[in-house]
């Protein structure tokens, strides 16, 4: 059976929350290959692979001519294009000495790139979370960083009359619907704001 730790080993997993590691643990198929033994051929079902132990090297069939065209190590993975393009094998993946992998069932990969909050440029009375997420009405409230004789603006920063909207703003819904009205709702905003400030 395949560890957690064995599953922490592999250089895409490595940064798993521990918890997520012993939860995929759970689930891969621990597979000894003899030499010659193919993990995968072209045309199988697609699945991602995690070598163990042992060495595996790819291979590629052009007009009934077998090529070796690269090799994975203990650490790396292999099966993941196919699941990436959604296509069938493009290869063979056949260990070159008896080898350990895990194979985990999949349809599908999903890459998350991921976002930050570039956020490092904006002036410093501008309240963000720790993650530079900009705060914003009752977030700026419960920080203890409004300053003014007012409830903020459902969008107004920590600055009064300075608004954020979209991914940028510390909240749990980062969609482009939401980016869009939010930006229409900081307009409505900035008009009421002004109209304070004039009539004050
Ligand atoms: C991989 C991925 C997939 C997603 N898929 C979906 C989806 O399917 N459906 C969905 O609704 N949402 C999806 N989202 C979320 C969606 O993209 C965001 O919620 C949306 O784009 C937020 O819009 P925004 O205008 O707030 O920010 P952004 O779209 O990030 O726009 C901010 C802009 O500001 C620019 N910028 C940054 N700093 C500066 C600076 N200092 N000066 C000038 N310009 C600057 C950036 O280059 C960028 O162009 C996805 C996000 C990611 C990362």
């Amino acid at each position: 059976m395949v560890t957690a730790e064995e599953i922490a080993r592999i250089t895409v997993f490595a940064d798993l929350d521990p918890s997520e590691r012993e939860r995929l643990a759970k689930v891969v198929a621990d597979i000894t290959l003899a030499p010659g033994e193919s993990a995968v051929n072209e045309g199988d079902s697609r699945a991602l692979f995690g070598l163990l132990e042992g060495r595996v090297e790819v291979i590629r069939r052009v007009d009934g001519v077998e090529s070796v065209i690269g090799e994975r190590k203990p650490g790396d993975v292999f099966g993941e294009m196919a699941m990436a393009f959604g296509i069938t094998y493009p290869g063979g993946f056949r260990a070159a000495e008896t080898s350990r992998v895990f194979r985990l069932a999949s349809g599908g990969l999903f890459i998350f790139i991921g976002a930050d909050a570039e956020t490092a440029w904006l002036r410093p009375d501008i309240a963000l979370d720790q993650k530079g997420y900009v705060l914003t009405g009752p977030d700026v409230h419960d920080a203890g960083r409004w300053q003014v004789d007012r409830d903020a603006y459902l969008l107004e920063t920590s600055v009064p009359g300075i608004f954020a909207c979209g991914d940028v703003r510390f909240s749990p819904v980062k969609r482009v619907a939401a980016a869009v009205g939010e930006g229409s709702m900081a307009i409505a905003f900035v008009h009421q704001f002004l109209k304070e400030a004039e009539a004050s």
